[in-house]
């Protein structure tokens, strides 16, 4: 794994981005940003999941005054999006926004930019150009490719800021195919010091989300760049949280919870082994540990497979066997799988 690009750190309220930090993981909300309770109440069950910095669409003047009550009512930082018209960037910053993300593709005029950029820094507020392939400035030149495009886009808009001496930059490029992603964030990653959120854009459903968002996310990861992640699927941004932390777990740059090793099963289990390990993973969800738990399906490979484990069970047939870092601890009656399993957990 290359060594991971230093850049340089900003800070979202209480949360610091790039410099080294700890990679955060980030969501955003998909209630109405104007209900103001249904915000404040998803934004709490993201951060039950630890969720670290949340982002919340500000479509209209309504949307981005509500930003004053949902920042009194939830604990992690807030970011607020604007497209469109930079006047809501400025009504977000008057209600008290941690950070703010504008898109270069629908608000890139030097006069508008320049009005957020100077209200932002009075208040320290960091401002994310937050390029899509989707919405790229219509000055774009068509003889490039997408990434160089965006990389374009990007890199006009750093100028902008950084005329008026506004430094406090996050960066996005993100596009929908994998490999643009990835050339995009590779080519402004040795053009830029300013630290990189990275993500694949409307990545889609859970199954084909996760996987899509953790090949180009993790090959961004491991390649040393990116300081913060959105997983973007189209599902409860719960999910998003849990597959930024799971995409962060497999390449060990943050730990969070337990890890479920479970085989595959084959023609040696002699249980159901897929309503076992599901069973032992629901019931992980709510551990904060950050250990190793293991669901074997036989006692002949399962301890050795699985020997860095902390805690796991080897099932044989109608019973199985405790182990813990590869050692048998005892046996149990399969009714009793889980429990026992569950326990030695609490143990830990
Ligand atoms: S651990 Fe045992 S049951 Fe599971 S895949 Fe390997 S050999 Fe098959």
């Amino acid at each position: 794994m290359n060594q991971r690009r230093i850049s340089k750190s900003i800070q979202i309220g209480n949360i610091t981005i790039g410099g080294g930090a700890p990679i955060v993981v980030q969501s955003m909300t998909n209630t109405d940003t104007r209900d103001v309770m249904s915000t404040i109440n998803q934004i709490r069950e993201l951060e039950e999941v630890d969720c670290e910095l949340i982002r919340v669409a500000a479509p209209d003047m309504e949307a981005a005054g509500a930003i004053r009550e949902i920042k009194r009512g939830i604990s992690i930082p807030l970011v607020v999006d604007i497209h469109f018209d930079y006047r809501l960037a400025l009504a977000a910053l008057e209600a008290g926004c941690d950070g703010l993300r504008l898109n270069p593709g629908n608000i890139s005029e030097p006069d508008k930019v320049g009005t957020v950029a100077r209200a932002a820094k009075e208040r320290g507020v960091p401002i994310r150009i937050g390029v899509n392939a989707g919405s790229l400035p219509k000055t774009a030149d068509p003889q490039l490719s997408v990434a160089e495009q965006m990389v374009e886009a990007t890199l006009e808009q750093i100028k902008l800021l950084e005329d008026l001496d506004f430094d406090l930059i996050k960066i996005s490029l993100k596009a929908f195919d994998v490999p643009t992603t990835i050339k995009a964030y590779r080519s402004i990653a040795e053009k830029i010091p300013y630290p990189l959120h990275i993500g694949i854009t409307e990545a889609g459903l859970p199954r084909t989300g996760v996987i899509r968002s953790a090949v180009g996310i993790g090959t961004l990861l491991y390649m040393g760049i990116g300081d913060t992640i959105r997983v973007s699927l189209t599902a409860h941004p719960r999910e998003e949280v849990i597959a930024g932390y799971e995409i962060l777990k497999s390449l060990d740059l943050r730990q969070h919870g337990p890890v479920l090793v479970s085989c595959p099963s084959c023609g040696r289990t002699e249980v159901d082994l897929i309503s076992l390990a599901e069973e032992v993973g629901r019931r992980l969800e709510t551990v904060k540990k950050p250990i190793k738990v293991a669901v074997m399906g036989c006692v002949v490979n399962g301890p050795g497979e699985a020997k860095d484990a902390d805690i796991g069970i080897a099932c044989g047939k109608g019973r199985g066997v405790l182990f813990r870092k590869g050692e048998q601890l005892r046996t149990v009656k399969e009714k009793d799988f889980v429990q026992a399993l569950m326990t030695e957990v609490e143990r830990l």
